[in-house]
């Protein structure tokens, strides 16, 4: 005799989702203790438990529960903060600054609850996770009562919980060793991406899932560019890339999986690897269309994954299962292809065989846990229902059920929804808690787009400098005397450069926000032959910060580093009111004039058309200082030959003051 009471779910159209797809109807499903003791039809369970408590569930569907194959749950908190952005400037700019900031084990587990409220509604009886905290988001969801596959992430970079990968993978190791053999959550390693990992990283973590047996999950191929990078920097594709570094050989869930190939296709295949498709995500960030069909048709595990929601902005796999058979249909031009039935089973057993759990969940099979839903098909908008063709149910689920249609959700045997009212979670004190941190946030947020210098210190890489320097300039007709000047014997040149510059200043409707100066330098061998090219971002404060006499400027540059992304990502990102493009060939000689170091440039500048210019300019610390290399300044342009004076192109000057 089983120990824990019989519970008989009766009165139900039963879909079981099992290999050949067997529905009963009216149908019942037996549930002992967290396992699914029998399927069948109504009559045949009723009569093989007599003494079993009955639930009618009122000719609704019963389902197993979706699985949600890949997610960031905690970054429920972060659903609508920056939308309608490139990949690039949503992740660089806005989620991981604001994640470096705000997340915290506090932030992970209010994030997960919410996560764990909103797929709970929406029918999502299992969900695969990759986060920091995870410990946290473990706790959240083993409290809520859902499955999760929980991955913590290691990366090469600082993350919110670690300083170094070291940290990372020993936090990973803490994390499974202190999960595994949980009855909800299955612990796993998540090395984030091949771009934000090393090889060593890649390496790590795969031994490591390898030594406690638990998934590996990762982000593959997600857009074209990363695509691109992997061929040019390792000579091949993702696939075979990470591959090579064992990641194959792991219990793998990868995510994505937009850009591969045939050839890659049929290698994960061969490594069983499980793949998650997040069309919604895919859509908002334009990354592509993932080859679903053909990965189906060969035979792999492919499940379907909301992403987090600040990319998706939620975590629907009602809408999920829709957008994956109606994108497939239209990329493959042909409506017949990856029919509503496959949708389905892409949720619930193939989305169990994509996480490497097809043993637990996925089907209404006896010896299954008991994950399942119930969604009421009985409202206005599924009607009428036509019961002809057998397959007419799920193209019902797909095409037309909403989310909100689920009113029960059964994870382990337990109830976490019943009649519409969530068991174990209290959302009224989610919402109220999650308000505050969006305030808190948007405060984060309004401070820091305030300034130019705080949003460039926030995509890191560099730090706050200051520095300042004096300029003398001048408008040549003929550059000849400055070249035959240059060997005067009181001009001592200390080396000679030469390259072309092309300068994007951008400015802002408040002058006091400065300018902000994104460079290429080519730099020219003496065939004239491009033998380097060089990227810098420099802020520059208000072009003139005191009047010297005449001709002299002292200019400030509070920020220089090089420039790591691109021109449009620092458009998109800074937004400027104002653009102005300079393109010039620089001379540059740094030379020893009285004892002080300058640096002499001179330019022909071409774009806009403004002819040559000679200037001298040399660092200075102190107001003294500066007077007197403002000074010696003069002397040298004078020596050059050059006259300076105030009214040559001076919004020329006004637009280069600071250079260097
Ligand atoms: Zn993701």
């Amino acid at each position: 005799m089983p120990a824990s009471p019989t519970l008989l779910l009766t009165n139900a159209i039963i879909l079981t989702m099992d290999a050949t797809l067997t529905q009963y109807e009216p149908g019942a499903v037996a549930v002992q203790g967290d396992l699914i003791a029998a399927v069948g039809s109504e009559a045949e369970i009723r009569a093989q438990f007599p003494a079993a408590q009955i639930i009618d569930c009122g000719g609704k569907v019963l389902m197993p529960g979706l699985i949600n194959a890949h997610t960031h749950a905690a970054m429920t908190l972060l659903r609508g903060l920056a939308d309608d952005l490139r990949l690039d400037v949503w992740l660089l700019g806005y989620m991981i600054p604001v994640e470096r900031a705000f997340v915290s084990p506090d932030f992970v587990r209010l994030g997960t609850q919410l996560a764990c409220a909103e797929m709970i509604r929406s029918g999502v009886t299992c969900f695969a996770d990759m986060y920091y905290f995870e410990d946290s988001v473990a706790r959240a969801t083993a409290d809520a009562g859902l499955r999760g596959v929980l991955g913590q992430t290691v990366l090469k970079f600082p993350a919110p919980d670690a300083s170094s990968f070291e940290e990372s993978l020993e936090a990973a190791r803490t994390f499974l060793q202190a999960w595994k053999g949980h009855p909800l959550v299955i612990p796993s390693v998540a090395p984030h991406a091949p771009y934000t990992c090393t090889p060593d990283i890649l390496r790590a973590c795969a031994a490591l899932a390898a030594e406690f047996d638990v998934p590996l999950q990762i982000h593959l191929a997600e857009t074209a560019l990363e695509l691109t990078n992997c061929r040019a920097d390792n000579g091949v594709p993702v696939i075979p890339y990470v591959e090579h570094y064992g990641i194959l050989d792991a219990k793998l869930v990868a995510a994505h999986c937009v850009h591969i190939d045939e050839g890659e296709i049929g290698t994960l295949l061969a490594h069983n690897a499980g793949v998650v498709h997040n069309p919604s995500s895919n859509l908002k960030l334009a990354s592509g269309v993932a080859p679903v069909v053909g990965m189906l048709k060969a035979g792999l595990a492919v499940g379907i994954g909301t992403d987090g929601a600040a990319s998706n902005n939620d975590l629907d796999m009602f809408e999920e299962m829709r957008l994956a058979a109606l994108v497939a249909k239209n990329a493959c031009n042909d409506p017949t292809v990856l029919p509503a039935a496959q949708a389905v089973a892409m949720a619930t057993r193939l989305g169990a065989r994509a996480l490497h759990m097809e043993q637990l969940i996925g089907s209404l099979e006896p010896g299954k846990r008991a994950d399942l839903i119930l969604v009421d098909i009985a409202r206005v908008h599924h009607a009428p229902r036509f019961r002809r063709e057998r397959d007419g149910i799920y193209a019902q689920l797909v095409y037309t059920a909403h989310a909100s249609d689920v009113t029960d959700v059964m994870v382990n045997g337990r109830w976490v929804m019943r009649d519409g009212q969530l068991t174990t979670l209290d959302e009224k004190d989610l919402l109220v808690r999650a308000e505050d941190y969006a305030r808190r946030i948007d405060q984060f947020l309004i401070e820091r787009e305030h300034s130019v210098l705080s949003k460039l210190i926030a995509i890191g890489g560099a730090q706050e400098g200051e520095s300042f320097e004096v300029q003398a300039k001048a408008r040549l007709a003929d550059p000849a005397s400055v070249l035959a000047a240059l060997c005067w014997p009181d001009i001592e040149i200390l080396y000679e450069r030469h390259y072309r510059e092309y300068d994007t200043y951008f400015s802002w409707a408040d002058p006091d926000q400065g300018q902000l100066r994104y460079r290429e330098d080519e730099f020219l061998d003496a065939d004239g032959g491009v033998s380097n090219v060089r990227y810098r971002l420099t802020l520059l404060g208000p072009a003139r910060e005191g009047r010297f006499e005449s001709d002299v400027v002292l200019s400030r540059s509070r920020f220089l580093a090089p420039a790591t992304h691109s021109l449009r990502f620092y458009r998109e990102y800074f937004k400027p009111a104002r653009e102005r493009f300079i393109q010039k060939d620089r001379r540059r000689w740094r030379v020893l004039f009285r004892g002080t170091e300058f640096y002499l440039n001179l330019d022909r500048v071409e774009q806009p058309d403004l002819g040559y210019f000679i200037e001298a300019k040399s660092r200075t610390w102190s107001r003294r200082d500066a007077e007197h290399k403002a000074e010696l300044a003069r002397e040298l342009i004078t020596c050059l030959g050059a006259t300076p004076a105030d009214a040559v192109a001076e919004d020329y000057v006004q637009i280069a003051g600071g250079t260097y």
